[in-house]
């Protein structure tokens, strides 16, 4: 996309494959051209993080104005936490809610967005959540998280054992849970995102055919750049 129509940024949640591009998108953006306000949400500490980009920034920030003219970063960027369930943006094109979903110990929340035709929920990171399949209740289309369970094995190993395979059980969703997950919250289309352990090098049948034994619907298996 064009950054300089870059409007809305929702972090679910500050784990770095999350998070870590947050200030230097929207920095990117204002190198780049943008003149109109982006909203950024997520859960705390969102503001502090802000914050200290701007600290961050300040000497490029400071000298492109004085040198180029530029409009001021931070009154561009309109940062809020979120803290709860509800709907945390909305214009005449759309409007983006969030429900808190399952991912200790972090603070994690999933965002729906609905336009006038369509409707689509990004879990995040989250194991199977109750608030997740209520957000997502009649969407046209679901992106959700997954990890292959027989996977993990090889990066439990490497580790501190028992304790990462726990956290990895607790915090994310199995491929298992995927069609069950779709089918009570009767979406359209299941999109298999997010693949933990992202270098399983698996079949694509091992992520998105369990979930066809349990939801009728369209499954797909997210990459960079899909467009659906
Ligand atoms: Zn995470």
């Amino acid at each position: 996309m064009d950054l300089a129509d870059l409007t809305f940024v929702g972090i679910t949640h500050h784990h770095s494959d999350h998070n870590a591009d947050l200030g230097t998108l929207l920095h990117l953006a204002w190198c780049d051209s943008l003149r109109t306000p982006v909203e950024v949400r997520g859960p705390r500490p969102l503001d502090e993080m802000m914050e200290a980009f701007f600290r961050f920034s300040d000497a490029d920030v400071s000298t492109r104005i004085a040198d180029e003219g530029r409009p001021p970063f931070r009154g561009l960027v309109r940062h809020a936490e979120v803290h709860q369930a509800g709907v945390v943006f909305e214009d005449d094109l759309v409007r983006i809610s969030a429900a808190r979903v399952e991912h200790p110990p972090m603070d994690a929340f999933a965002y729906r967005i609905d336009t006038a035709d369509r409707s689509f929920v990004i879990s995040g990171d989250t194991a199977p959540s109750e608030a997740l399949i209520d957000l997502a209740r009649g969407a046209d289309v679901l992106v959700h998280e997954a990890i292959h369970l027989p996977s993990i094995e090889a990066s439990v190993a490497r580790s501190n054992g028992t304790r990462l395979r726990e956290h990895l059980i607790d915090s994310h969703t199995s491929v298992d849970d995927l069609g069950r997950i779709a089918t009570a919250a009767g979406v359209g289309t299941l999109v298999v995102s997010h693949l933990v352990p992202a270098d399983a090098a698996l079949p694509d049948e091992d992520w998105i055919g369990p979930a066809r034994r349990t939801f009728s619907g369209e499954v797909l298996l997210a990459h960079d750049f899909r467009v659906i």
